[in-house]
């Protein structure tokens, strides 16, 4: 089965380009979406960031790694970018990244910002012009016991109803959810309110599973732990959801390790199901390359 990864970052936990591409090998990656996670200095965690800003210096995940990515492995690397829709040259920025740099994704965008204000919207109706998918990462605000400085927490994007909103806002833009805020809704509950990846069985009807059915423009990215969490609350249930909507859920990762398809494994799910998931959706989503860049 041919596997693309639709989240990933460079430098990311120990790895360089060589050894990301190995351990893609490894695992029978064909091909990695490759995101940046640009935000100002004092809107990512710094715990949860070790990425090369500058040589020797680290920092949130900048485009121009990604870049030295694609230049290493042109035919293993779909690159992203997402500026801040903040930044008055957002989508001069964008029109570059696509038209320039052959950029398909529009990810990750992890900022401290409601997705649905007036400035985001434009970006992401620009790039629903252009065909590019948008990767969303949400965290509702818990506070973590002793963190004061320089956040006394990490919330990214608002919630469920800002994402709801630009749903309806931007029909013509696909987006894929993705995160804690996010996956905490694959159950019809409020532990969402006070715990950051909520355990136990799923209660069916969640808003996850009704903004499924109401909104063709949303999928769903199943990469990184939370997903792996929610996924794995309540296997029938998570089964039932794939083979109501094969065409929206997406394999990644966010990480270098095989949890994911180690689990998708236990779940015997058809063959055609899974060749939507590990790769037919990623591709459908992807607009054409513009100009491919670096051969
Ligand atoms: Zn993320």
């Amino acid at each position: 089965m041919m596997k693309i990864d639709a989240h990933n970052h460079p430098d990311f936990a120990g790895y360089d380009a060589e050894r990301h591409v190995q351990n893609m090998d490894k695992l029978g990656i064909a091909k990695t979406w490759l995101l940046s996670c640009e935000a100002p200095e004092d809107e990512y965690n710094p715990r949860s960031r070790n990425c090369l800003v500058a040589p020797g210096e680290y920092g949130p995940t900048l485009f121009f790694r990604c870049l030295e990515y694609k230049r290493y492995a042109p035919d293993r690397f779909i690159l992203g970018y997402a500026p801040d829709p903040r930044d008055p040259a957002a989508i001069v920025k964008m029109r570059k990244a696509i038209n320039t740099y052959s950029v398909q994704v529009c990810g990750e965008v992890k900022l401290r910002i409601t997705y649905d204000n007036p400035d985001a919207v434009d970006l992401f109706r620009f790039c629903g012009e252009e065909g590019v998918p948008v990767t969303l990462h949400f965290d509702y605000p818990y506070r973590r016991p002793g963190v004061e400085f320089p956040r006394r927490h990490y919330w990214y994007g608002g919630g469920i109803d800002n994402f709801e909103n630009l749903l309806r806002q931007c029909p013509e833009t696909n987006f894929l959810g993705h995160a804690p805020g996010f996956w905490a809704h694959i159950s019809n509950d409020n532990l969402w309110e006070t715990v950051s990846c909520p355990k136990g069985p799923v209660i069916p009807g969640g808003r996850i599973e009704r903004m499924l059915e109401k909104y063709s423009n949303l999928y769903i990215d199943c990469s990184a732990d939370s997903g792996l969490n929610a996924l794995t609350r309540d296997p029938e249930y998570t089964k039932k959801l794939f083979l109501t909507y094969p065409d929206r859920f997406l394999y990644g990762r966010d990480h270098f390790k095989n949890t994911l398809a180690e689990f998708i494994d236990t779940l015997d799910l058809p063959e055609d199901f899974l060749e939507k998931f590990y790769h037919g959706n990623a591709e459908r989503l992807l607009p054409p390359v513009k100009e491919p860049a670096f051969g």
